[in-house]
C-alpha cells in the first residue's frame, strides 16, 4: 500500500496558495534528501557506488546541486544538460554522458569536461573521432540485448528499442576501442522504464556481469563499470508496492560474489541512472478548479494543462489526486486541462470528493518527468517551481514562463536569411 501524502498540513498548504498563483510544482527537499541517501546506504557495499541522476527527470539546479552534495552524479544526454550539469559543480566520472542520434558538438563538450561518454551505436565510434583529437581513456558502451529480454510499455520491446548495440556488435566494439588506446570501459543498459519488479533489475545486473566475463574472455577487455540504467519505477497507485530495493542489493551483492569476485573481474563499479526513483513521489502539481461542467460527463476544469503534466495524456499514466481541505462523499469526473486538445485530461472517471470551483487539487508523484516533459501547445505558459527546504522554507526554484519569454524567439517581421 502506497499512501498518499502531502508535503505540508492541508491549513500551510491553503495558506501558501494564498500567496503564490498557481498552477505550480513543489518539491519536498526533507523527503527526497531521504530518499536519496537511504539508495546509497542500500548499496554501501559495493565499491564506489554512484547514481547519476538522470537530469532530463528535473533540470532544476536547485535539486540537481542537492543530490552533487551527497555524492551523486548526472545523467546527460543533451549539450543543455551537460552545460547545466558542469554549472551545478560537476565534471569528470561524476557525468554520464548518455546520448543518442548524438550531434557532433556533444561529443565535442562532453570530452572537454571529461564526462564519461556512452556510445549508443558501433557507427558511434567513427563519430566520436570525428569529434575529438584523441579517443578518451574512458569509454562506455550502450548494450540492448535483443530478443534476449522482454521490455515495458514505456520503453519499449528491446528488438525494437533503437538504443544500444546488439549482441553481435557488442565485444566487437571493446576490442576496437583497446586498440585504440581506451584504459577503462564501461558497459551501460536500459531496458526497464517505470518497473515495479525488483527481479527485473535483478536480471539486468546478471545479464550485464555475464557479459563482463563474455568480453573479458573474448576481447579480452576488462570492463571497470557497469550501469543498469534508470527505470525503477515508483507506486504511482495507492495499491501498488514500491520495489524492494532491500531484495535487489542483496540479489545483485549475491551475484556479484558468484560471478565478478569469484571469476578474478573485480572490482567492478555498479551505477545507476535513477531519476524518478529518486524524485518522483516528492514532486506536487498544485493547481486549482476554474470550472465544474456537467455534459455527457462530470468534468472539473484545471488552471493547468497537459502542457504542464504530460504524462497521463501520453502514456496514459495514473497520477493520484488529492482535493485539498475536502473530505466526504465521491463522485465521477474527468479532470480536465485547459488545451483545445481532447487528451488533455489528468484523470478519467476518477472518483474523488465533490469539487466547486476555486478548489484545489494536488497532484502527486510528478517530481519526476512532470514539469520538465512540459511544453508551450496552444501558447501556454510553463509554471513555476518551488522548494520545499528542509527547515520549512518556501524557495522558489524556476519562475513561470512570462508572455515576454514565449515572444522571445520570435521575429515579428521576419529577418531574411543570407544565403
Ligand atoms: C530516462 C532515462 C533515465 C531515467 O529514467 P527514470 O525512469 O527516471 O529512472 C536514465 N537513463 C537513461 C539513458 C534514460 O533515457
Amino acid at each position: 500500500m502506497a499512501t498518499k501524502t502531502l508535503p505540508l498540513a492541508e491549513e500551510k498548504l491553503s495558506q501558501l496558495i494564498k500567496d503564490i498563483p498557481t498552477p505550480f510544482y513543489l518539491y519536498d527537499e526533507k523527503a527526497f534528501m531521504e530518499n536519496a541517501k537511504k539508495f546509497y546506504d542500500l548499496f554501501s557495499w559495493a565499491p564506489n557506488f554512484i547514481n547519476y541522476f538522470a537530469v532530463k527527470a528535473c533540470p532544476n539546479p536547485s535539486i540537481m546541486k542537492r543530490l552533487f552534495d551527497i555524492g551523486y552524479g548526472a545523467d546527460c544526454s543533451s549539450l543543455p544538460e551537460l552545460i547545466l550539469s558542469k554549472k551545478c559543480g560537476l565534471s569528470g566520472d561524476k557525468i554520464m554522458m548518455t546520448s543518442n542520434d548524438t550531434p557532433q558538438e556533444e561529443f565535442e563538450y562532453a570530452n572537454e569536461i571529461n564526462a564519461i561518454i556512452n556510445l549508443d551505436d558501433i557507427t558511434h565510434i567513427e563519430a566520436l573521432e570525428k569529434a575529438v583529437d584523441q579517443i578518451p581513456e574512458t569509454i562506455c558502451f550502450r548494450y540492448n540485448p535483443g530478443k534476449d529480454r522482454t521490455g515495458n510499455a514505456i520503453i519499449g520491446n528491446p528488438v525494437e528499442a533503437k538504443y544500444g548495440v546488439t549482441n553481435e556488435q557488442v565485444v566487437e566494439c571493446y576490442r576496437i576501442m583497446k586498440e585504440k588506446g581506451v584504459k577503462r570501459f564501461g558497459l551501460h543498459t536500459m531496458v526497464a522504464s517505470n518497473e515495479l519488479e525488483a527481479d527485473y533489475i535483478v536480471e539486468t545486473a546478471r545479464m550485464l556481469f555475464a557479459l563482463c566475463k563474455k568480453i573479458h574472455d573474448e576481447a579480452g577487455v576488462k570492463i571497470d563499470f557497469v550501469d543498469l540504467g534508470g527505470g525503477v519505477g515508483i507506486p504511482y497507485k495507492e495499491d501498488q508496492e514500491p520495489m524492494d530495493l532491500q531484495y535487489v542489493s542483496n540479489q545483485i551483492k549475491e551475484l556479484y560474489n558468484s560471478m565478478i569476485i569469484e571469476e578474478g573481474l573485480a572490482p567492478l563499479q555498479i551505477s545507476f541512472e535513477l531519476g524518478r526513483y529518486i524524485l518522483g513521489p516528492y514532486g506536487y502539481l498544485v493547481s486549482k478548479v476554474r470550472h465544474v461542467t456537467k455534459k455527457y460527463k462530470d468534468y472539473v476544469g484545471l488552471d493547468s494543462s497537459m502542457a504542464d503534466l504530460m504524462r497521463p495524456a501520453l502514456y496514459g499514466a495514473y497520477h493520484h489526486i488529492t482535493v485539498l481541505n475536502k473530505h466526504g462523499e465521491k463522485h465521477v469526473y474527468d479532470v480536465t486541462g485547459s488545451l483545445c486538445e481532447n487528451n488533455d485530461k489528468f484523470a478519467i472517471d476518477r472518483e474523488l470528493v465533490e469539487i466547486e470551483e476555486g478548489d484545489t487539487l494536488i497532484i502527486h508523484d510528478t517530481g519526476a518527468h512532470g514539469h520538465a516533459m512540459g511544453f508551450n501547445y496552444n501558447a501556454k505558459l510553463r509554471p513555476a517551481e518551488y522548494l520545499l527546504t528542509a527547515d520549512g522554507k518556501i524557495k522558489m526554484i524556476r519562475r513561470a514562463q512570462t508572455i515576454e519569454d514565449y515572444f522571445e524567439t520570435l521575429d515579428f517581421d521576419g529577418a531574411e536569411v543570407q544565403l
